[in-house]
């Protein structure tokens, strides 16, 4: 059973909602992602989707967000195009938002099961790429 946060970043999924409804087009870009940064900004990408591999708009939002010097996020939430809501992250940006950020909090479900929940909760008994290293002599 996943632990429950109370807070709901409403600015963040309206943000979110925002840039799916008027940033994305066609096939290319379906999903928009935002994020609150450390500093309290917010942080909008959509994904790049191309038949050798999609970026997920949550990894284009780490970029994004590096290149505006915002290295630390504190939520994000990612929303489907044509009003389909809020949609949880694959395994593959679980596993990398967890590694760029231990702590980050992701909202998740739809309506009223809208809720924020750890990355660590959505990635239980996970591999720490961090752990694993091992250290040059
Ligand atoms: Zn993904």
């Amino acid at each position: 059973m996943t632990p429950q946060i109370q807070h709901i970043d409403h600015e963040l999924i309206q943000a979110a909602a925002h840039t799916a409804r008027t940033r994305c087009r066609g096939d290319n870009h379906t999903m928009a992602a935002a994020a609150r940064a450390g500093d309290g900004r917010i942080i909008t990408a959509v994904n790049a989707y191309h038949f050798t591999g999609c970026p997920c708009a949550e990894l284009v939002l780490i970029g994004t967000a590096a290149a505006q010097g915002a290295y630390e996020l504190d939520t994000i939430v990612a929303m489907g195009d044509r009003d389909r809501g809020v949609v949880p992250p694959c395994g593959r940006c679980r596993q990398v938002l967890l590694d760029y950020f231990p702590t980050l909090k992701v909202i998740v479900g739809q309506d009223d099961r809208t809720r924020t929940v750890l990355i660590t909760d959505l990635l239980p008994d996970s591999y720490v790429w961090a752990d694993h290293q091992l250290e040059s002599e």
